[in-house]
């Protein structure tokens, strides 16, 4: 069924951009299609209920992965599930540890992050006239602190409870990829003092709190990177091997944290109001 942002029925307040591994088991699934101004996002939005909210799950790379990450429509992705009410957002998503101690397995909440990608739209502000006519103004969004807190304690706490050390802060940089880091780039990484290293984690949380949504990480570690390894480097088996045996934890933990986060009409963060004011042009998705 394809529907347009505005006659979509079906709604939802949370939104999880990741695999299917997320949500094929869940009871009663409804698929929905939306378009965006800004193209097709990766995949339908597959609509379900956990923990007694309404969740829209989002195959990040499409459910057959055919994108990588460099190729990923991230601008629609958020804007498609804004358009069926989506005004929180978990990103979970698989990185490599920067250092000895984040080995494979470990599960690391950022609150900071470092963009070193280099080919994607990464604003819906950029002063160009859309397919529909509507032109945005150019607007800059505070973004010091680029995950929402409130989504980021409930990561940290519902992990922790339910057994799994997660490591609470940290710095997330993002590569354009496809291809893993060097040695030499790895190392550098270390070196800033940088945590982990993925590939999709920008421009998903600045376009997020362009249009107002709260958006928190929560990084899986899938291997050592490069620098902090003695190995062969990364092998992208080694990596989807790990997220495999980590799936079912990582799903315990986000349907936990969905469960924690506040109803949508009492978010108390900095997220809301991240326009400061300012007019964006355009209209955003009720
Ligand atoms: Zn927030």
């Amino acid at each position: 069924m394809v529907l347009s942002s505005d006659a979509t029925q079906e709604r939802a307040e949370i939104g999880v951009i990741g695999g299917s591994g997320f949500y094929s088991f869940l009871d009663d699934v409804s698929e929905v299609t939306v378009d965006t101004p800004y193209g097709p996002p990766s995949d339908s939005l597959f609509l379900g209920a956990v923990a007694g909210r309404r969740v829209a799950f989002l195959p990040r790379h499409g459910r057959d992965h055919r994108l990588p990450p460099h190729r990923i429509n991230y601008r629609a992705n958020l804007w498609a599930l804004r358009s069926v009410g989506v005004r929180q957002v978990l990103g979970p998503c698989a990185v490599g540890g920067l250092r000895a101690q984040y080995g494979p397995g470990t599960l690391l909440v950022p609150d900071q992050l470092v963009d070193r990608t280099k080919s994607r739209a990464q604003s819906y502000f950029d002063g160009e006239a859309r397919a529909d006519g509507q032109v945005p103004n150019v607007v800059h969004v505070t973004f010091a602190d680029p995950y929402c807190p409130v989504g980021r304690k409930a990561a940290v706490s519902t992990a922790r409870a339910s057994g799994w050390e997660a490591v609470d802060g940290g710095t997330l940089v993002v590569v354009e990829g496809p291809r893993f880091s060097t040695r030499a780039e790895s190392v550098w990484h270390a070196a800033q003092g940088w945590s982990v290293v993925g590939m999709t984690g920008h421009p998903e949380a600045v376009l997020a709190r362009e249009i107002g949504l709260c958006y928190t990480s929560l990084t899986l570690v899938t291997d050592l990177d490069a620098g902090a390894d003695t190995g062969e480097g990364v092998a992208h088996e080694e990596v989807l091997e790990v997220f495999a045996a980590n799936v079912g934890r990582m799903r315990d933990v986000l349907f936990d944290v969905i469960g924690a986060l506040p109803g949508n009409e009492d978010r108390d963060c900095l997220c809301v109001e991240a326009l400061g004011g300012q007019d964006p042009g355009i209209t955003l998705p009720s």
